[in-house]
């Protein structure tokens, strides 16, 4: 897909280049100060065929549009690698390593799927897991699809988005004690399972609870041993994820979440050992850029609405760098990461115009 990417070069008029990390880019004009539209190639297995590639192809749209009126602000158009969790467990790599935003701690030794580090793999493929920090950037945009139902159901042509939810996520190992289930008494048990199914309901009452604020919480995996019909549940591990855009709802979220897991382990008699695996505050877009992109589909006749996005996005790396902003494009149903994924023409064509839009009406053209 890299190789595709670049292949559009000569057709747009610019260069192609790669950074340390193995990011692509189209560059129209190597001058600092440069506008980075950006998203990425990668997928989730089974996964469709708009998440990441409908931004990229929204970069390559503005790149041609630039050419043809001579927009005033250098461009550049990259892809990143690694947006997805899916093999190394870790989302944004790719953006993340060249912002130094994300893993500043050292992730040589995560493994892949095939039992590779990622380490590994860097240095096959000539890429650093400790690479410069992008410079010269002024500004950062991403197209990307809603990847929920919102936009779909209301029938809105474009969302902006205010504020990426930052994810607390947790990981519960739950030891109770396996036991046969037809020779021991229901007083005498220490059954992991129940345990579990008890706090997984009080996730989700967590999450009602704190919906107001847009928030959500989710129990998405759980391993039962020795998941036997005749044995008593002794280990169950589940994995916690909890997201908002509000940081005192988050942290309202944990501290119960924390409070809950405690008191129904100690009813139970079951041993509980957590695991924090991710702490990340929700990420404001710039509000600038945002005001620009509300008033760039007003102009355009376009129906759209603010709001914030639940997934997180390599977007999420640049607010520190350099203006940010994010702009999302209906997808069918609201269904993503499935092969059933899709958007139309029209749709990504809409959401490239709204940031084009802003992009002319701040930088103006020749
Ligand atoms: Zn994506």
């Amino acid at each position: 897909m890299h190789a595709v990417f670049a292949s559009y070069a000569k057709e747009l008029g610019c260069s192609y280049i790669q950074d340390e990390a193995g990011n692509s880019y189209l560059v129209n004009d190597p001058s600092d100060g440069y506008c980075l539209i950006a998203s990425h190639l990668d997928s989730v297995i089974e996964g469709g065929e708009y998440d990441g590639a409908a931004g990229v192809i929204a970069g390559l749209m503005c790149l041609r549009w630039a050419r043809r009126d001579g927009l005033r602000v250098p461009l550049r158009v990259g892809a990143f690698r690694c947006e997805e969790s899916s093999n190394f467990g870790l989302c944004t790599i790719g953006s993340g390593l060249i912002t130094h935003e994300s893993y500043k701690e050292n992730i040589d030794s995560l493994k892949g799927k095939d039992g590779r580090t990622i380490a590994e793999v860097f240095r096959e493929k000539g890429w650093s897991l400790h690479p410069k920090k992008i410079s010269g950037i002024g500004e950062y945009l991403e197209m990307h699809i809603e990847q929920g139902k919102v936009l779909d159901e209301t029938k809105t042509e474009v969302g902006i988005v205010g504020t990426i939810a930052g994810p607390k996520r947790y990981r519960m190992y739950l030891n109770g004690m396996a036991d046969h289930s037809g020779a021991t008494p229901m007083s005498m048990r220490n059954d992991a399972l129940c345990a579990a199914a008890a706090i997984i309901l009080e996730v989700e009452r967590i999450g009602h609870r704190e919906a107001a604020y847009n928030s959500v919480a989710t129990v998405g995996v759980l391993n039962n041993a020795p998941n036997v019909m005749n044995v008593i549940p002794g280990e169950v591990t589940i994995g916690i994820d909890m997201r908002g855009i509000q940081k005192e709802s988050l942290d309202r979220m944990e501290r119960d979440l924390l409070r809950a897991v405690k008191s129904i382990c100690q009813f139970r008699r079951i041993d509980c050992r957590q695991e924090k695996i991710n702490d990340v505050s929700p990420i404001r877009m710039s509000p600038e850029t945002e005001e620009g992109l509300v008033k760039a589909a007003r102009e355009l006749g376009l129906s759209f609405r603010r709001m914030p996005s639940g997934a997180g996005h390599d977007a999420m790396s640049f607010p520190p760098l350099c203006r940010t902003g994010m702009v999302f494009i209906p997808c069918r149903a609201g269904i993503s990461h499935n092969k059933l994924e899709y958007t139309t023409i029209p749709s990504v064509a809409d959401g490239t115009a709204v940031m084009y839009r802003y992009l002319k009406d701040r930088y103006g053209t020749r």
